[in-house]
């Protein structure tokens, strides 16, 4: 784990330091199975400029911080099998899981409603299927489309399947798929690439555990193979309906991306969970979980933290609560009823849809003031809410687009909540890393974690600050609103940013210092 202040760490966090990955190649499935590796661009950035930090601080009103008593789980809510809802223009999932704790199987009945939203005929589906990553984790019982058995052609990570007959643009696929999961042990010292999916002794964590359909767009599927620093997953929002049925594992609690109800099935736990429009769902469960919560502007925060964690863990729920109010009032309201922080047993930080991992040497190291990155990921990680969660982007080649807004979020917490620690930040999180690279460089382009989180992250959020002294505080956050509000469930994309952004005379000479210039060839 890294040590804050120690800028040359090569063994930090995906959102601290470098950390080294092995490297593979890119493959954007063009149709049915074109793999185009991407070449890593190292072109020499100009040197970076701060920019001052512009204007007020947003209004601030007090947080409704009081804490609620816990919620009893419904003990007799009925559980039926899952049933996808009906398609709204976007997949909906059901998932019907069974978790052996203690075996570290996790056995899954998946139905997939997905609606050709491509507007031509589709005669293959491309998925993203994370957990095949690794070997020997995913064992596929059976796989059928709209009833009819079909074989997908596995590639790792990624599925290609032919469809029985093509699917018309606007219909619907039902795919339904069995498999059982080998979950894997996630190593001492792991961060969040491998944390986020696997067992310690502490806690299983499940995130991005299931088959999605990858987006498509002008004629291709976006996957993108793991590679380097930065996360390869483009993700459509889809509407969740998931069961959890929990075995052997008497008095565990569930941290989930969404608000449940359990019940007994058979001298199991039967938890029930339904979420509409979120970027992924994530659970994770251990039987040492302390649950302390608040409520703040409607939203129910559930903080899952470990026992001798308690005064950090009260001051990482009093912060990202008090992140949801400040980007609430800066963004557009967080849309859900629940968010969850879990402590993780692993590094860094990690966003999923409604729910957030912080690692376990952030608590450790906590030293009783927002100086830390406690706070600081912790204000990261929250801000993904929005530039993750509700506005999606293709994090392998467009990580800035979260990445950046959510560096540059960090600051706004900061003015808002500490802002006696403004200084502080930028000194801590930008100055003395002396950032350099272009903001838009995709994960391929820079596969060490020091250089690709200088480029995507810092010298993203001096863009923003740059980017918003040109605009006016007043013009530069109604874009950010008008940016959520025109992209919420959607994919965005440099070119939605700037749209929403409208006329910005300074435009031409920020994209000229900050961005790579345009270049002839696909990157
Ligand atoms: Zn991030």
């Amino acid at each position: 784990m890294d040590t804050p202040g120690a800028p040359s760490s090569d063994t930090a966090s995906r959102a601290t330091g470098t950390r080294p990955r092995a490297s593979a190649a890119c493959v954007l499935l063009l149709l049915l199975a074109a793999c185009t590796p991407v070449t890593p661009v190292l072109t020499p950035a100009p040197n970076a400029t701060r920019a001052a930090t512009a204007g007020a601080p947003l209004p601030a009103s007090p947080a409704a911080t009081a804490p609620v008593p816990p919620t009893p789980p419904a003990t007799d809510t009925p559980l039926p099998a899952a049933s996808p809802a009906p398609a709204l223009g976007r997949p909906a999932q059901a998932l019907d899981a069974a978790l052996d704790l203690p075996a570290h199987t996790l056995a899954v009945r998946q139905v997939l409603t997905y609606p050709n939203t491509s507007g031509v005929a589709l005669d293959t589906l491309v998925f993203d299927v994370a957990p095949d990553a690794q070997p020997g984790v995913l064992a596929l019982e059976s796989f059928s489309v709209d009833g009819a058995p079909v074989a997908p052609a596995r590639d790792g990570p990624h599925w290609t399947v032919s469809l029985p007959r093509p699917l018309a643009p606007g219909a619907l696929a039902r795919i339904e798929t069995r498999y059982t999961l080998a979950l894997p042990s996630i190593p001492a010292g792991a961060s969040d690439s491998t944390g986020g999916f696997g067992w310690t002794v502490r806690q299983t964590n499940l995130s991005d555990w299931y088959p999605v359909v990858a987006p498509y767009r002008d004629g291709a599927w976006l996957v993108h193979a793991p590679f380097g620093a930065g996360e390869n997953l483009a993700l459509e929002a889809a509407d969740f309906d998931v069961t959890l049925t929990l075995q052997n594992a008497p008095g565990a609690s569930v941290a989930a991306s969404a608000a449940g109800t359990a019940g007994e099935a058979g001298g199991a736990t039967r938890w029930r969970f339904t979420a509409n429009v979120l970027r992924s769902f994530a659970l994770s469960v251990s039987p040492e979980y302390v649950v302390t919560e608040q409520r703040v502007d409607g939203v129910l925060v559930r903080a899952y933290l470990f026992p001798e964690h308690q005064e950090a863990g009260a001051a990482a729920l009093a912060a990202v609560a008090r992140a949801l109010q400040v980007y609430g009032q800066a963004y557009g309201p967080y849309p859900d009823p629940q968010f969850s922080l879990v402590e993780a047993d692993f590094g860094d930080g990690l966003e999923l849809g409604d729910m957030v991992f912080l690692g376990y040497s952030f608590f450790a190291e906590y030293d009783g003031t927002p100086r830390n990155w406690l706070t600081l990921i912790g204000a990261h990680e929250t801000a993904h809410q929005w530039w993750y969660n509700q506005v999606g982007n293709d994090q392998a080649l467009e990580p800035w687009l979260d990445e950046a807004l959510c560096t540059y979020s960090e600051l706004v917490f900061y003015e808002n909540v500490y802002p006696d620690a403004v200084d502080w930040w930028w000194d801590f999180r930008i100055r003395r890393f002396a950032p350099q690279g272009y903001v838009d460089s995709t994960i391929y382009d820079l596969p060490e974690f020091r250089p690709y989180v200088n480029a995507v992250y810092l010298r993203g959020a001096l863009f923003l600050s740059e980017l918003r002294a040109a605009m006016g505080d007043e013009a530069f956050f109604a874009f950010l609103r008008r940016y959520v509000a025109a992209n919420r469930g959607r994919i965005a994309t440099r070119a939605d940013f700037w749209v929403a952004a409208g006329d910005v005379p300074a435009r031409p000479a920020l994209e000229q210092r900050y961005f790579a210039p345009p270049s002839p060839a696909p990157r």
